[in-house]
């Protein structure tokens, strides 16, 4: 199964993403933890997006999509946690899943409230220490997913794969909601 998982950052996509992909046994790709594990290595890719990452910013589309085609080539299912998060690098995927006679089977839209999503990230800087969440990159994050992500919600919307599912709950609670929803798709 080909899965999205779509939603504001602090809105459990992460630790969603990761259970599903355990789960059904197929590749969690997060671009955020793949750009992390660069910066972690201090490759040439990670001392170029390093100062992106902290500032909140988006990294350039080509190098993302180009990240992306090299993970999920040979996977057999994959769930994409961060990826695609503007129009341009939803077009881009589409046409690598096309060339590959392959196409996404649902999207899982996560519903939390900016105030819901700026509580569990201020609520991680203390936990994990991020270097990129501080009330301002929150904010710039924030800002981005309403402008440049929300709107793939409705270029997918369109191809009819978006389900909504409530956020705003315990971990087990969302991913029940989940693992009914893909079950109903998988049928
Ligand atoms: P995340 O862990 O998904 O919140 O990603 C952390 C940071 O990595 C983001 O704030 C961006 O700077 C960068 N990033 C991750 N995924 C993408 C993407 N698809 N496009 C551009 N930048 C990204």
């Amino acid at each position: 199964m080909n899965i999205l998982i779509l939603g504001v950052q602090g809105s459990g996509k992460g630790t969603q993403a990761k259970r599903v992909a355990a789960e059904y046994g197929i590749a969690h790709v997060s671009t955020g933890d793949m750009l992390r594990a660069a910066i972690a290595q201090g490759s040439e890719l990670g001392r170029r997006v390093q100062p992106i990452l902290d500032s909140g910013r988006l990294v350039p589309d080509e190098l993302i999509v180009d990240l992306i085609r090299e993970r999920i080539a040979g996977e057999q299912g994959f769930v994409l946690d961060g990826f695609p998060r503007t129009m341009s690098q939803a077009a881009a995927l589409d046409e690598m899943l096309r060339e590959e006679a392959r196409e996404l089977d649902v999207v899982l839209e996560l519903q939390v409230s900016d105030e819901v999503a700026t509580e569990r990230m201020l609520a991680r800087v203390e936990a994990e220490g991020r270097t990129d969440d501080t009330p301002e990159t929150i904010r710039t994050r924030l800002e981005l997913y309403h402008r440049e992500t929300e709107p793939l919600v409705e270029y997918y919307r369109a191809k009819g794969i978006v389900v909504g599912i409530h956020g705003e709950r315990p971990v087990d609670a969302v991913f029940s909601e989940i693992q009914e929803t893909l079950e109903r798709v998988a049928a």
